[in-house]
């Protein structure tokens, strides 16, 4: 099973012809003639399996694997190979990600961590020049904030241990459509542009990405990328060893070490310190997802280095308290709001890689850890600041006593810090979710960080390098300790949230969104709006979003929908203040029935919407 090359089946992607891996050129990878695929549907329902994503030919590449047999961990990875060509400035092998199986065999919940590492020769002093922390903009653009990339070794992982397919047949969808070329869209013309400035810093960018005299290439246009056609047969050939030993991996450590600064550029950029061994000692992680119940729900989730798992199942356990029948909706949306101020001051304080600290999950998910908190939900009024951060130490099976009795407010290792100055809600990172004939799911969420990640393409192998490292924490001064801070080795802490629901054993619900720290206001609203507010799916998928992350002002983030509903101008008189800040999020999820089938859902508008498919469709009413 696992040779077979993926069948001519895997119809759209294989009516154009192949040029083979030869350097990009600015008239290759802009090209005015473009490549069709199947309309995106934002939802379906069926049987056989399904696939969700941003993209509809992630989705479709996804499909056509389980149509030739392949299982949900194949499509997942197929799909995300496809994403790293068409959805390149969010996620892609310069990167990394958080990847929940559910094992139809034995129910197994499986997590598999492929977080980018900081290199050995990182230090606390990391983001820091002279003393004190070096302008956000320059570690964004730089190799200072460039983590050891795990996707490949992650995709290597998953399919060996739990998919069919090994990587050179899963891989076929994503050469064809890195070489054949895509047809530029609004949003993929939008991300490019605002880009632009960065990108036009670094002659590989500039090449791949503004090859029209230096502007994006139009919409309507096709954008090829040869250079990474060549380097996805490359790993598809020798596996992760291409890409953690071989060439690619001395293009990334040159281009880590040496960033291509276009001349004239007039800019200095900063060079990183990853190394071959770096690469070479890269490992992901088989990790145990984190687990709670919500109202008769069983939820896996992401854990450590993740914050996702453990924020959205620490703000369902303080909801569970409140029955959303007994309030009203404004008064049940309030403490929905509070709940998730709460669980923010703790996965900010708390949450970091459980290799280099103590991460007291037990204690932050225990029911009576959830009833102490509880009480600190005003029934009335918003909070109206930032809320400290509780002590689950305290509710650990084993308490230190020390730390148990000392609490947060003494232990300087807690320190909450400001967010990411550039903590943009929808730009950044993807989700996928696949499931298969077998019952097998998985809920897959990946990132390069920041839209267009470094802004650097490894040159001649068309991928951007992450800048992950943004997401450890810069206190004031170096020597301030906090359990998020870089150290070699390390992983920084990420707010990816892909998320499983369970009832009776069985799968109910995958889901998963980008948005930077909003991704689990994301996860966590939709679940809300699907189990608790009786919404049908694609709705609950839809509908205005609003974003509380425990910010020092006390705010909340939202969208205009949300902020000018009936819902949000009472809430606005309970104290609750909005920031408008456009589209957050962009979710996509699978919810399974009683009768066998599942529905699909993608975002049906923001970043430009995505793509729902299933195997054999039917007609079911009800979602
Ligand atoms: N770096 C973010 C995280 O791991 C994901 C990127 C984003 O969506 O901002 O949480």
């Amino acid at each position: 099973m696992r040779r077979h090359l993926i069948a001519a089946g895997a119809g759209w992607l294989l009516t154009v012809s192949c040029t083979h891996g030869k350097a990009a050129t600015s008239e290759e990878s802009f090209s005015s003639s473009p490549v069709s695929a199947p309309t995106p549907t934002p939802e379906a329902t069926g049987r056989g399996g399904a696939a969700a994503t941003v993209d509809v030919r992630a989705t479709s590449a996804a499909i056509e694997i389980l149509k030739g047999g392949g299982n949900a961990v194949d499509a997942a990875v197929a799909a995300a190979g496809v994403l790293g060509a068409t959805d390149l400035y969010s996620c892609g092998i310069g990167g990394g990600g958080f990847m929940v199986i559910y094992r139809a065999e034995d129910q197994r919940v499986i997590t598999v961590e492929h977080r980018e590492m900081a290199p050995r020769a990182s230090s606390r002093a990391l983001f820091y020049s002279e003393g004190t922390p070096i302008p956000f903009p320059e570690v964004m653009t730089s190799g200072v904030s460039t983590g050891v990339p795990g996707m490949v070794q992650g995709w290597e992982v998953a399919l060996s241990r739990y998919g069919t397919r090994g990587l050179a047949e899963v891989l076929q969808p994503a050469i064809r459509v890195a070489e054949q070329g895509f047809e530029v869209d609004q949003t993929f013309f939008e991300q490019t542009s605002r880009n632009a400035e960065r990108f036009k810093l670094f002659s590989s960018s500039a090449q791949l990405f503004l090859p029209a005299a230096g502007q994006p290439a139009p919409v309507g246009s096709t954008f090829r990328n040869p250079d990474l056609a060549k380097t996805y047969r490359l790993v598809a050939k020798d596996g992760s060893r291409a890409f953690y030993r071989g060439e690619i991996a001395r293009a990334i450590v040159e281009t880590v070490a040496h960033p291509p600064v276009a001349p004239g550029a007039g800019h200095t950029v900063r060079p990183g310190v990853m190394t071959l061994s770096d690469l070479a000692d890269y490992e992901a992680r088989i990790r145990e997802p984190v687990k709670s119940t919500y109202r008769g729900y069983t939820l896996y989730g992401m854990g450590a280095p993740s914050s996702g798992g453990i924020a959205v199942e620490l703000a369902l356990n303080l909801l569970e308290g409140y029955a959303p029948s007994a309030l009203g909706r404004v008064d049940f949306l309030h403490r929905y709001l509070e709940a998730s101020r709460l669980a923010f001051a703790d996965r900010t304080a708390y949450v970091a890689d459980p290799e280099f600290v103590e991460v007291p999950v037990a204690g932050l998910l225990s029911k009576d850890y959830a009833a102490e908190r509880r009480k600190a939900i005003s029934a009335t009024k918003a909070a109206p600041g930032e809320v400290p951060a509780g002590n689950p130490f305290a509710f650990q099976k084993d308490p230190s006593p020390l730390r148990a009795a000392a609490g947060p407010s003494s232990a300087p290792m807690l320190a909450a810090l400001a967010p990411s100055p550039l903590d943009i809600p929808n730009r950044e990172t993807t989700h996928i979710t696949t499931s298969d004939q077998a019952g097998n799911v998985v809920a897959y969420t990946c990132s390069i960080e920041y839209e267009g990640g470094n802004g650097m393409v490894v040159p001649g192998y068309g991928f951007l390098l992450n800048n992950e490292l943004t997401d450890f924490d810069v206190p004031p001064k170096a020597d301030v300790p906090h359990a998020n801070t870089p150290e070699p080795g390390k992983r920084p802490r990420s707010s990816m949230s892909p998320t499983l629901v369970l009832k009776d054993g069985a799968p109910v619900f995958a889901l998963g969104s980008p948005g930077g720290s909003s991704i689990i206001t994301t996860v966590l609203q939709t679940l809300v709006n699907h189990l608790d507010l009786g919404m049908p799916v694609l709705e609950a998928v839809a509908a205005p979003r609003v974003s509380q992350r425990n910010l020092p002002d006390g705010t909340s983030q939202a969208e205009p929908g949300f902020i000018a509903s009936p819902e949000g101008v009472a809430l606005q008189a309970k104290g609750h203040v909005f920031t408008d800040v456009g589209p957050i999020g962009a979710l996509t999820g699978l919810r399974f029935h009683p009768d066998g089938t599942v529905t699909a859902v993608a975002e049906p508008q923001r970043r430009g919407g995505g793509s729902a498919m299933v195997v054999e469709p039917v007609q079911r009413p009800g979602n």
